[in-house]
């Protein structure tokens, strides 16, 4: 790192702040759904053709990639924001509330967006860096299954737009708008889905003998379950397995012949999710053997554990410290029990996902609410950071 040319402040942001805030809005007015982003990319588009990116379109459905090169730098940077609302009743009342009945950016990906935009515009501006930052902009990333991080990753992402490493944010209801939180390692939890389906042989209920009845194999397979967390993974290891829904039966005086059990699965690390599908595996098909009937496991894996690199998330903590200070710098948050499709990403190329305070208290409505809304205060501070993760990682 050197300091050969002048780094971005948020000062140099604020003169943009109003331009952002009515980007914001704008957006925020017209919620789009997972792969229906078409009016948001657009937009996208074209503000960074405008600011004189190069421009590819429909990368991973609706995503798309906006490149900057500079200088003759060969490393690579790699910036994601997500562009999905989700299928909520807006009820802020606010000037700007959706404008679509049933859809909300309830998560602020509509702020995601936006600070990207504004780094994408500051940056084509004052280019002090060398090398090549590329900027995701992809769709879907509420979908749980086929997220819009998997398809662009499967549409080619990093062959076609490859990056040294990749860094995204979340805003983060709880802490103070403009302050930063990063955490090394496992960050965010794996959630899974996992279907047992149970056949048995009916009957009547006074025969019993005649018949192999689900139900018990059923209750049989929801105890043995309970030994997976507190018998088979590390007590060190954080992990839950809950069964969420257990159906069976329609009369007193029939034996059904078949039963189904659905199941949360939440996990931190990767050997764990591996050991949790397969101890949840094996027990089902086990136990459902031992009294004569058969069990067959539907495991869905959702996202993945996001996993923040150490040398990457160090970086980006000294980045922050340097943009506003220790204060607002938290390095070692708690782990979260939320997922994100990000992880996909971080799968394939060192990073960091970080958070960024959006308030408290009142301030402080969770996502996912229908009263929730991204704060504007860090509209230029998350734009700011971008810009300097870029000089600093891009370093002349
Ligand atoms: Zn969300
Ligand atoms: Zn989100």
């Amino acid at each position: 790192m050197t300091d050969a040319s002048p780094l971005t402040e948020i000062a140099d942001l604020e003169p943009a702040a109003a331009s952002l805030r009515d980007i914001r809005h704008h957006i925020h007015h017209h919620p789009e759904l997972a792969y229906e982003e078409v009016a948001t990319a657009a937009l996208v588009a074209e503000k960074l053709e405008a600011w004189g990116w190069k421009v590819t379109r429909g990368v991973g459905k609706t995503g798309v990639v906006g490149t900057l090169k500079v200088g003759d730098g060969t490393r690579s940077i790699g910036l994601r924001a997500d562009m999905d609302a989700l299928p909520i009743v807006e009820q802020t009342g606010l000037p700007y509330a959706s404008g679509r009945h049933g859809r909300m950016h309830a998560c602020g990906h509509d702020g995601h967006t936006t600070m990207l935009l504004g780094a994408a515009q500051h940056l084509a501006k004052t280019r002090r860096f060398s090398g090549t930052v590329h900027l995701y902009f992809q769709p879907a990333e509420e979908s749980g299954i086929d997220s819009g991080a998997k398809k662009m990753i499967e549409d080619g992402l990093f062959e076609r737009f490859t990056c040294d490493a990749v860094f995204g944010v979340h805003n983060h209801p709880g802490a103070e708008p403009g302050k930063f939180l990063f955490r090394k390692g496992a960050f965010m939890a794996a959630g899974d889905k996992a279907t047992i389906t149970i056949e048995g042989v009916g009957g009547h209920a006074a025969r019993p003998h005649l018949a192999v009845d689900p139900i018990v194999i059923a209750s049989s397979i929801v105890m043995a379950l309970q030994t997976i967390v507190a018998r088979n993974v590390n007590p060190a290891q954080p992990a839950v397995v809950t069964v969420g829904t257990m159906h069976s039966g329609v009369a007193n005086n029939v034996i059904p012949s078949s039963a189904k059990l659905e199941l949360s699965v939440r996990s931190f690390s990767p050997e764990v999710r591996a050991l949790l599908k397969q101890r949840i595996t094996e027990l089902a098909e086990a136990q459902a053997a031992s009294y004569g009937g058969k069990a067959h496991v539907d495991y869905i894996e959702g996202y993945p554990v996001v996993v923040n690199t150490d040398a990457e998330t160090e970086f980006a903590i000294q980045v922050a410290r340097e943009l506003v200070g220790a204060e607002n710098v938290e390095p070692n948050a708690d782990i979260l029990m939320g997922s994100e499709d990000f992880a996909f990403m971080l799968e394939q190329r060192p990073g960091s996902f970080l958070r960024l305070g959006n308030g408290v208290g009142e301030d402080g409505c969770m996502v996912h609410n229908p009263h929730y809304d991204f704060n504007d205060r860090n509209l230029p501070i998350g734009a700011a950071y971008w810009a300097r993760l870029v000089e600093r990682y891009l370093g002349r």
